[in-house]
């Protein structure tokens, strides 16, 4: 029979990757002779939730394989060994869903609501009730949630990431690896693949910091593309690599303003909106305006780790049309990218004085205008251009602040787009 296995919530902040250890189960797996069918799965859940672990990614795959009892318990021996059991916040849950469609839909629902909303133990344990599904809970069990979620998510966008492994001896030490190659493959192949390097802000953004398992990342849409750009990077020692599907870079986790019932925290949107106050810069480089929105006035911040789009958002100006795309926490929503629909390209002054030809003066408010020097008055006001810096289209963070499901400019066709990269 064919079984999906769902993992999730296997790791903490002291390290492990829920990945790595969805690799070592499907590894264990084909050891006792079964077959692993396909990629295995990398699902992103909402990435606002309060209680999620780090990146709230779930990993899935198929297992061909006689009944769930054998399956089961090599996965339950993988995870006894090699999860952060020991952490209070990690809370592993694995289940084993038939390959069957009646159950897959009812999970796909269930997984679309876990990308973009909140949902609880409780509702995971329904679906488990439900279908009497074989499942591992390891004490409170938040796992489930993401588990089921990883087996249901069914989307017609998705992306590839490989992930490639350290060495165990080196968990937790500095990584090691040549940072030219990694611009090296990126000029190759972008943009095929995304978001390995920022170029602006020099960094390689696909190695991550930590103690987790992880050497690098690479994204993209072409998975020979990922598999030559792995090629030339020059790294320390790889243990293992592993391809996933994903749903990563589709905007997964956005909810477009024409299905919103209302803008709440842990919730991310696509909102147009009126620039009603001009940006302002706090202490600490953080970006903050207003705009008005069919869902009232909306708070937006572009934080300092976004960097040179915070010099886009800053020469935005009371009046100008755009629309944002971000998560929304603390009533504020944290830009990812925005398009801007509409600039202002006028401004109000005070009208020339079509006697003498000198600029009139206000009289105070409600009071026409008035020349100093004939004493002509006027009430009309005068529209002077207004030269900008920037123009229409769509601008996004760079790739050293990207979020793993917001899609990259680069995924977005048919648009005017000015793209950081
Ligand atoms: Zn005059």
């Amino acid at each position: 029979m064919r079984i999906w296995v769902g993992i999730d919530d296997t790791d903490s902040p002291e390290g492990m990757c829920t990945t790595y250890l969805g690799i070592l189960c499907m590894e264990e797996i084909q050891k006792a002779g079964y077959e692993v069918i396909g990629f295995p799965r990398l699902i992103r859940l909402n990435p606002t939730i309060p209680f999620k672990t780090r990146g709230n990614g779930a990993v899935s795959f198929l297992v061909e394989a006689p009944d769930f009892e054998h399956v089961r318990e090599i996965v339950d021996g993988v995870i006894q060994e090699n999860s952060c059991l020991s952490h209070e916040n990690t809370n592993p849950g694995v289940v084993f869903v038939r390959d069957e469609i009646s159950i897959l839909d009812y999970l796909t629902k269930f997984s679309l609501k876990a990308v973009k909303d909140v949902v609880s133990l409780d509702e995971a344990h329904f679906i488990i009730g439900k279908f009497m599904i074989p499942h591992l809970k390891y004490k409170k069990g938040r796992g489930l949630i993401g588990a089921l979620a990883a087996v249901g998510y069914e989307d017609k966008d998705y992306t590839y990431e490989i992930l490639a492994y350290r060495k165990p001896e080196n968990f937790g030490k500095p990584r090691s690896y040549d940072k030219d190659t990694f611009f090296r493959a990126d000029e190759l192949y972008y943009p095929k693949i995304w978001d390995t390097v920022d170029w602006h802000n020099r960094i390689v953004v696909c190695v991550p910091n930590g103690p987790d398992p992880v050497l690098y990342g690479i994204r993209g849409s072409d998975f020979e593309a990922i598999l030559k750009a792995t090629e030339i990077l020059e790294t320390e020692e790889i243990d293992r690599k592993m391809m996933f599907i994903t749903n990563q870079s589709t905007d997964a986790h956005i909810i477009d303003e024409r299905e919103a019932k209302n803008v709440s925290n842990h919730h991310s949107y696509s909102l147009t909106g009126v620039v009603v106050e001009k940006p302002e810069v706090i202490r600490g480089g953080h970006v903050f305006f207003t705009i008005s929105t069919g869902f009232g006035m909306i708070k937006c911040a572009a934080f300092e780790p976004t960097k040179q789009f915070r010099d886009i958002v800053m020469k935005l100006v009371r009046g100008d049309r755009i629309r944002v795309f971000g998560s929304v926490k603390k009533n504020t929503i944290n830009l990812e990218k925005m398009e801007i629909i509409e600039l202002v390209r006028s401004k109000e002054a005070n009208p020339i004085c079509p006697v003498c030809g000198k600029r009139m003066e206000s009289s105070g408010k409600n009071q026409p205008f008035r020349c100093r020097r004939c004493g002509t008055k006027s009430t009309k006001k005068h529209l002077m251009p207004l030269k900008r810096e920037i123009e229409e289209g769509f601008y996004e963070v760079p790739p050293c602040a990207r979020r793993h499901l917001s899609k990259p400019l680069v995924r977005m066709e048919g648009i005017k787009k000015h793209v950081f990269r």
